[in-house]
């Protein structure tokens, strides 16, 4: 199965993706967590990505294209994949169709997640993830234990730099301009399934399942 889960930031990519990765056994792809692990790291290009990750810009498609075609080529990608977070940008779609038919194969589907700015402003300042596994929370949509650590593996919560209210807004502007292009792209090619949301998180997680089982 190879998915591609498309939507503004905040619209539950992320969450989804990690519960499609235990229920299917494929690899999640965040060219997000792959960024910000290498600003962690100060390699070279994390450096370089920060200043666009800090004002809520895109980092430029090269970058991006080639991190993502890099981990495509992994050994654990060859039944499968989530893309969460890629593409972002008609090139990197384009890219991406490239990289994938020189291997032979075709994307199967891309769900795209639709839930209003309102609540995704809410959505993104009180996420939560995990600094020490990754997880997300959400304060009050899903919210860690009392102690207000990790209930998986008890690391301390941290807030993201760019989950702040200016920077949000300007997310949500580029995604407007640059990114909701490919739904019309994806529709295009047959395979938009666009599903609501706004429903709580298991039941947008059945009703991508359902998709993806019917398709
Ligand atoms: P994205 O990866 O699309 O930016 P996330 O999956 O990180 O979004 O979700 C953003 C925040 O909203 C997180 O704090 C998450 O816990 C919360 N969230 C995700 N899905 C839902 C939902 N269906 N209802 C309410 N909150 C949600
Ligand atoms: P969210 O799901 O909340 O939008 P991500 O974690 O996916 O956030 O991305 C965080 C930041 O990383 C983006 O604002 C952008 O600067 C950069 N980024 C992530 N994916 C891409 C991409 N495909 N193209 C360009 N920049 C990206
Ligand atoms: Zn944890």
């Amino acid at each position: 199965m190879k998915l591609v889960l498309l939507g503004p930031p905040g619209a539950g990519k992320g969450t989804q993706a990690a519960m499609l990765v235990e229920k299917f056994g494929i690899p999640q792809i965040s060219t997000g967590d792959m960024l910000r692990a290498a600003v962690r790291d100060q390699t070279p290009m994390g450096i370089k990505a920060k200043e666009y990750m800090d004002a809520g810009e895109l980092v430029p498609d090269g970058v991006v294209v080639g991190i993502v075609c890099e981990r495509l080529q992994q050994d654990d990608c060859r039944d499968g994949f989530i893309l969460d977070g890629f593409p972002r940008t008609v090139q990197q779609a384009d890219a991406l169709r490239q990289t994938l038919s020189d291997k032979g194969t075709l994307l199967d589907s891309v769900i795209s997640l639709e839930v209003n700015t309102e609540s995704l402003v809410e959505r993104l300042t009180g996420r939560r993830t995990c600094g020490a596994c990754g997880k997300g929370y959400h304060l009050k949509f899903d919210p860690p234990g009392s102690d207000g650590r990790c209930s998986v593996c008890g690391g301390e919560l941290v807030h993201r730099d760019d989950d702040q209210e200016v920077t949000i807004r300007n997310r949500m502007d580029v995604y407007h301009q640059q990114t909701a292009p490919l739904e019309d792209y994806y529709r295009q090619e047959g395979l938009l399934q666009a599903i609501d949301g706004m429903d709580e998180i298991a039941t947008v997680q059945q009703k991508i399942v359902s998709v993806l089982q019917a398709g």
